[in-house]
């Protein structure tokens, strides 16, 4: 994935190796993106790193997953297309491998005159684990 991204500046380089790292699936805040591009630049800033998601999310390197409920936007490596599940109880965020059909979302943009270019689908609830807990309350 890296080797199609054109020149970056050696800080986003280091940014997109630590999304990278972390693998699908892993939703990394900027906050935790920056501690962890620290241990390989110990200079890097806050900021930076920001710009850095910002301009690799642009480039399509990066996903940007805005939670509803959530505190902050998470980070995670370019993926196939899919959902999210955010659990209300715990917080934790998961892959579902859910996404709208091509053709679905052709015939919509087709049907109201419009470019769609992502979508963004958050489910939210409980976790089987939070699920399970408040089934013990009721009993
Ligand atoms: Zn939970
Ligand atoms: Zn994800």
């Amino acid at each position: 994935m890296s080797s199609t991204i054109p020149a970056l500046p050696a800080n986003y380089r280091t940014v997109l190796d630590v999304v990278e790292a972390a693998g699908p699936g892993t939703h990394l805040t900027a906050q935790e993106i920056w501690l962890r591009s620290r241990r390989l630049q110990p200079r890097i800033g806050f900021a930076t790193v920001h710009r850095g998601l910002l301009r690799l999310h642009q480039l399509g390197a990066v996903m940007k997953i805005e939670v509803p409920g959530g505190a902050s936007a998470v980070y995670e490596p370019a993926a196939t297309p899919h959902a999210h599940f955010r659990c209300a109880g715990c917080g934790t965020i998961d892959d579902l491998a859910f996404a709208v059909p091509a053709e679905t979302v052709k015939a919509l943009a087709a049907r109201l005159g419009v470019a769609i270019e992502a979508e963004t689908i958050t489910f939210t609830g409980r976790c089987a684990t939070c699920a399970s807990d408040d089934g013990l309350e009721r009993v």
